[in-house]
């Protein structure tokens, strides 16, 4: 027999692997290694601090998410050339084909002064189960001051939480009352909220419009935890109350452990293949690659899609199709019950128009209702359609083309 082996069940590794088991040759195999027992729905993340959404809505045993041999373990160490992979165990699996897809993880620890005894005291992250519920309990009591988000340095994923975060602490403030006695203030590294000029102007209005203060190309020396204050590089002193802090991503140790990933831990990639640059019969999905396209949940399923198809062919001996185009599509929610879907790729800024293409009825780049419905619905569909590797309406191709479904 032979093994196809995938590092990581997160979104990627899920959607991959599910949906390669139906189009397996005959004589191979499949198996996920991952070592966190459970599934978390990253985007419910957004939720969780705000009360909005609990615990039990955004996690699944891992069991429940795999149609495919899962080994629970941490991978240590890949050897590419031997085509093996230890796991922390010692456990030593040989493999055919290697898929890896084990995400990027946020790293606090880079950022000097942010994590200590006191960390989730009066700053906190959300990017994990752990950081987001402490942060809701914070919240919780938080009634007047600075509330601060700060995007401290890229590369990080879904950089548009932050936007969301403050445009939901925002209504939730409202709500209670307290707003008034409240400043908002979204900081960050980048040089605007968004990377496409039209979007960060859509952005830029509608944070306007809620009073949330923006100051952007900040580039943080140091959080001084005792004074609370963010202190720049070039000696600014940003004051905050509560602190929530997105720190720069990094990808797994064990890429950095084996020698195979770039300074941050990503692996080098095809940008259209999914291939590893400098390895043999290595393919990388999500967040864990070093492309140039957001680290998002779409990207992950897109790629995974394409990966699927592209590795049939592969393991039937024809040659590879260079098909992804960094589409990238997510909705951002911007409060009162309204979110914004947002839909590009490399070469084209954000699409405006609607979706399906031309008839609607979901407005791109443009608030609405329905948006946020997609967005609060995309959940069930997640668990039930997308991570079970079933055929899905939206695909790699842009929504301002129509989708082929693969498969
Ligand atoms: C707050 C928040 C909001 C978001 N909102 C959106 C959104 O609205 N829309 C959107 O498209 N995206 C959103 N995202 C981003 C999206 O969730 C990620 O981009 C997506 O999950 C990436 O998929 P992945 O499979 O590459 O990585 P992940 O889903 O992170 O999976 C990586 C997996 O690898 C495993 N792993 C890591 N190291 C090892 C190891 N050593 N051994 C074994 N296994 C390992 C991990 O346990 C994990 O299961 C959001 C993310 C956050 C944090």
């Amino acid at each position: 027999m032979k093994r196809l082996l995938v590092l990581g069940a997160g979104t990627a590794g899920t959607i991959f692997a599910n949906r390669m088991r139906k189009h397996l040759p005959d004589r191979w195999t499949i198996s996920v290694v991952d070592g966190d027992p459970v599934h978390v729905y990253q985007p419910g993340l957004l939720f969780l601090p705000l009360g909005a959404h609990d615990e039990h809505r955004i996690t699944r045993p891992r069991a429940r998410t795999l149609d495919v041999e899962w080994v629970r373990e941490e991978v240590f160490r890949v050897d590419a050339d031997k085509k093996q992979v230890t796991l922390l165990d010692d456990t030593v699996l040989s493999y055919d084909v290697l898929v890896i897809a084990s995400g990027a993880r946020p790293r606090p620890d880079l950022v000097r002064g942010l994590v200590g005894e006191d960390w989730h005291r009066d700053a906190f992250d959300f990017f994990t189960l752990g950081g987001a519920q402490a942060l809701r309990h914070a919240i919780a009591r938080f009634h007047a001051g600075r509330f601060v988000v700060q995007i401290v340095e890229p590369p990080v994923k879904a950089p548009f939480a932050a936007l969301e975060l403050c445009f939901l602490a925002d209504e939730l403030f409202r709500k209670r009352g307290t707003r008034k006695d409240i400043e908002i203030t979204l900081t960050t590294a980048y040089p605007a909220t968004f990377e496409w000029p039209l979007a960060a102007q859509t952005f830029g209005r509608l944070l306007e419009a809620r009073d949330i203060h923006v100051q952007t190309s900040v580039f943080t020396k140091e959080i001084d935890r005792d004074a609370r204050v963010i202190r720049t590089i070039e000696g600014r002193e940003l004051p905050y109350d509560l602190l929530v802090a997105i720190p720069p991503h990094s990808g797994a140790a064990f890429i950095e452990r084996s020698g195979i990933g770039d300074d941050l831990a990503f692996v080098p990639t095809d940008p259209k293949t999914l291939g590893a640059k400098h390895l043999h019969e290595v393919f990388v999905l999500g967040d864990a690659t070093d492309l140039d396209v957001p680290k998002v949940g779409s990207v992950a399923h897109y790629q995974a899609e394409l990966l699927v198809e592209n590795l049939v062919r592969h393991l039937h001996k024809k040659p590879l199709l260079g098909s992804y185009e960094g589409h990238a599509s997510y909705f951002v929610e911007t409060g009162g019950g309204k979110a914004l879907l947002v839909d590009y790729d490399h070469d084209h800024e954000p699409h405006v128009g609607y979706f399906p293409t031309g008839v609607g009825p979901i407005p791109m780049l443009q608030e609405s209702r329905l948006a946020h419905y997609g967005k609060r619905a995309f959940r069930f569909l997640y668990w039930s359609g997308l991570l079970p590797g079933r055929p899905f309406p939206v695909g790699a191709q842009p929504l301002g083309k129509p989708s082929v479904p693969i498969f």
